[in-house]
């Protein structure tokens, strides 16, 4: 079976590997089409401080189950599937409180363990346990489509942590993947206006197609003073910067309202001359939710979304390429080349 592995930061090799076979407590999923992000890209550009090499990345995994161990309960042959990512320890205080994102044991498919950008991948023994298969059962719902469940599931974890009612403005800065998903998701739940800043011109068009009520861009004085103007003088209710500059992470705190709600949701790592103002956070009050990944309620929630038809992520789907084309998806991903990138099996 063929794998694209990582040996080190830069240097992706398409293996040809022994079959993956299952162990009496495991289950195989023939991998159908995994999504590329931007954590494979930083983790293959740059490397990541934790990561063993070589390692195959990828974890937005759709895939079928093509074989199950007798003692692998629970699951069938044929089954679509998304892989959850997180292999939970099922007892410590966040698992019992589900939160199982922040597990302290918690081991990532395409980190710790082999991801999606192989042919197979084995499920290990307490990845079935903890049930980190979430069975599709809309047959419309093609497996493109279903490796957008993790993504949209981090999206879940910071929008159902923020106060929110349909008269809440939301302001999303970054109008990439991410920012899109917020947008659909923010929509699914019935909020009437959300507005990007975004730079990119045609990510801006892009942006207004997709379902954004304003577009802004410029300088950040200006947006500032527009997005005052645009909210009747009072500023954002609520800010979701999808960009990892600390620009954004300053200009969300300009444009809030007292009292708003700052989602962090993307962690600042480019490093330049901004330093946000954090001080707003005390002069306005603002709150200041953190989220980080996805719970396993948070993909079953990003699921059924999905599978009701509340959210449509087909024009999402911007890339497709094969396995052995990897470099190139990352590459699309590396220079914001349409939303996403998939790659298909
Ligand atoms: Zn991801
Ligand atoms: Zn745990």
């Amino acid at each position: 079976m063929k794998a694209a592995v990582l040996e080190r930061p830069g240097e992706l090799v398409i293996k040809d590997r022994e079959m993956a076979v299952c162990g009496d407590d495991e289950i195989l999923v023939k991998v159908e089409a995994c999504n590329i992000c931007k954590t494979d890209l930083k983790c293959f550009s740059v490397g990541q401080r934790d990561l063993i090499y070589p390692r195959v990345l990828g974890h937005e995994i759709a895939g079928i189950i093509v074989q199950k161990g007798n003692r692998a309960m629970g699951y069938h042959v044929g089954q679509r599937v998304h892989v959850h990512p997180g292999i939970i320890c099922g007892k410590c205080d966040y698992c019992t409180d589900k939160k199982d994102n922040l597990c302290d044991h918690v081991q990532i498919m395409g980190f710790n363990y082999d991801g999606g950008f192989q042919e197979y991948l084995r499920i290990p023994a307490e990845g079935v346990k903890g049930r980190i298969l979430n069975v599709i059962s809309n047959e419309d719902l093609n497996f493109e489509e279903i490796s957008f469940i993790e993504p949209l599931a981090c999206c879940v974890n910071i929008q159902d942590s923020l106060e929110m009612n349909p008269s809440s403005v939301m302001v999303i800065i970054g109008g990439g993947r991410m920012g899109a998903l917020n947008l659909l998701l923010a929509k699914a739940s019935g909020i009437k206006r959300v507005l990007l800043i975004e730079e990119n011109e045609k990510r801006c068009k892009s942006g207004m197609k997709l379902g954004f009520d304003q577009v802004f861009s410029g300088k950040t004085e200006d947006i500032i003073e527009q997005i005052k103007a645009a909210t009747g003088g009072m500023g954002a209710d609520v800010v979701i910067p999808c960009c990892p500059g600390p620009g954004a992470l300053d200009l969300a705190l300009k444009i809030l309202r007292k009292n708003g709600q700052l989602g962090y949701f993307s962690g600042v790592i480019n490093e330049d001359d901004v330093r946000p103002e954090i001080n707003l956070i005390h002069y306005k009050e603002i709150s200041v939710k953190g989220s980080y990944g996805c719970s396993c309620a948070h993909s079953r929630k990003a699921k059924a979304l999905l599978e009701c038809g509340k959210i449509d992520v087909k024009p999402l789907i911007s890339h497709r390429v094969r396995l052995d084309e990897l470099a190139l998806g990352m590459k699309f991903v590396k220079n914001s080349d349409g939303y996403s990138t998939i790659v298909k099996f």
